[in-house]
C-alpha cells in the first residue's frame, strides 16, 4: 500500500525531501513543461515582476511539489506551501496571503479540495491582489479590503476536471505532467541510489524503473524495498534478477502492474463479464476508494492501453483480454 498512496507519514516526508531535486538540471523528464517554466521564470526575472499563476496537473507522485520548489529556487523567491483541505476558514487564507512578501510563491497542493467559499476569495486575490474580508456577522457586518503583495499562486491537482472553471481560468499557465518514460526513471533512480548509497547495476535500475508505473515516487520507494531485499539475501549489489525477485515478491508483475491493477482488469472481465462498468460498482468490486481508482489506477491502465473510459462506463481492451486469456463477451463467460 505505502508504495502508491499519496498520504505520507513524517518519516516518508523526510525521505522525500532528501531525494527532492532542487534545480531543473536534476529533474529528468517533463521536458516540455520544464521548458515553458524556464521561460516564465526568465521573463519574470528580467522584468522584475512576480511570476504569473501556474497550475500543475497530473497523478500523484509525478513531481508537482518538487517543481513548485524548483521554480521558487530558480526565481529566487520565497515559497509557502499548504494544501486545499487544510484551509478551512477565509481567515486561514487571508493570514497566509498577507504573510507573503512581494514576489513570493504560494503553493496550494490538492487545490481542487479547497472549500468553495474559500475558493471565491482567491479570485480577487489572484486577479487584483486584494481580498475582501467580512468582519463581524449580522447587523455589525462590514467588509474590509486588504491589499496583498504581488504573489504567484502555484496550484497542484490530481485532476484538472475537478477544478471549477472560474478558478481554472485564473491560471495563466496550465502544465500537465505525464507518466515518465523508463529511461527517465532510470536517471532518477541513478541519482537516488547515489544519494542513498545503494549499490545497483544498470540492469537492476532498469528493472525497477520498468516496474514503477511511470512514477518517480513509486520508483524511489521500490528501490528502498529492493535494497532491503538484497541485504537480507546477502546480495552485495542490486542486479536485474535481484530486482525481479524483490518486485515479484511485492506482486508487481513483469508488465509492471500491481495487485490492484490486476484486480481491476480481472473484475471487469470476470465479475462484470466485459460489460461497461460504472466507477461505483468497480470500487465496490475491488475494495478500493473511488477517488483512488480514478486518480491513481485508471490513468495508468488507460495510458498502458488496458482500459478505456466510455460514456457507458469502464471497459477493458483487447490487450487486457489477451493478458488474462479471457474474452469479455458481455454475456456468459465459459
Ligand atoms: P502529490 O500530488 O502526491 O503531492 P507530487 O506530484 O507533488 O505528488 P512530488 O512530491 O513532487 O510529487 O514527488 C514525489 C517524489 O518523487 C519526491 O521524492 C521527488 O523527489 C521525486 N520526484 C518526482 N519527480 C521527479 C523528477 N522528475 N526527478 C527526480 N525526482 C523526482
Amino acid at each position: 500500500e505505502r508504495f502508491i498512496t499519496s498520504e505520507l507519514n513524517a518519516r516518508e516526508e523526510n525521505f522525500e525531501a532528501t531525494l527532492r531535486p532542487q534545480v531543473f538540471a536534476d529533474f529528468p523528464g517533463q521536458d516540455r513543461v520544464k521548458e515553458r517554466l524556464r521561460i516564465m521564470v526568465e521573463a519574470s526575472t528580467n522584468r522584475g515582476e512576480a511570476l504569473s499563476h501556474i497550475l500543475l496537473c497530473g497523478p500523484p507522485g509525478l513531481g508537482k511539489t518538487t517543481l513548485a520548489n524548483i521554480i521558487a529556487n530558480a526565481r529566487g523567491s520565497g515559497i509557502k506551501s499548504t494544501s486545499g483541505p487544510v484551509i478551512e476558514k477565509p481567515g486561514d487564507l487571508a493570514g497566509m496571503l498577507t504573510g507573503l512578501n512581494e514576489g513570493d510563491i504560494l503553493f496550494i497542493d490538492e487545490i481542487h479540495r479547497l472549500p468553495i467559499q474559500i475558493e471565491e476569495y482567491l479570485y480577487s486575490a489572484m486577479e487584483d491582489f486584494v481580498i475582501d474580508i467580512m468582519l463581524e456577522q449580522g447587523v455589525g457586518a462590514r467588509s474590509v479590503r486588504l491589499n496583498l503583495p504581488k504573489f504567484c499562486l502555484i496550484g497542484a491537482t490530481t485532476r484538472q476536471g475537478k477544478l471549477s472553471s472560474p478558478l481554472r481560468s485564473r491560471f495563466t499557465m496550465t502544465c500537465r505532467l505525464d507518466y515518465y518514460r523508463v529511461d527517465e526513471l532510470e536517471k532518477i533512480l541513478t541519482r537516488s541510489a547515489d544519494v542513498l548509497n545503494i549499490a545497483a547495476d544498470t540492469a537492476g535500475l532498469h528493472e525497477i524503473a520498468r516496474r514503477s508505473r511511470g512514477t518517480p515516487r513509486i520508483a524511489n520507494n521500490l528501490i528502498r524495498w529492493v535494497r532491503d531485499f538484497a541485504q537480507v539475501r546477502r546480495e552485495s549489489i542490486i542486479t536485474g534478477p535481484v530486482a525481479d525477485q524483490a518486485l515479484t515478491m511485492l506482486d508487481i508483475d513483469k508488465d509492471g502492474l500491481d495487485e490492484m491493477d490486476n484486480r481491476i482488469i480481472e473484475a471487469i472481465l470476470v465479475k462484470f463479464r466485459g460489460r461497461p462498468v460504472g466507477l461505483k460498482s468497480l470500487a465496490v468490486a475491488v475494495g478500493e476508494e473511488e477517488g483512488t481508482i480514478e486518480d491513481v489506477y485508471e490513468p495508468y491502465l488507460i495510458q498502458e492501453g488496458y482500459l478505456l473510459r466510455t460514456p457507458a462506463g469502464r471497459v477493458v481492451t483487447n490487450k487486457a483480454e489477451m493478458r488474462f486469456g479471457i474474452k469479455g463477451i458481455g454475456g456468459d463467460v465459459s
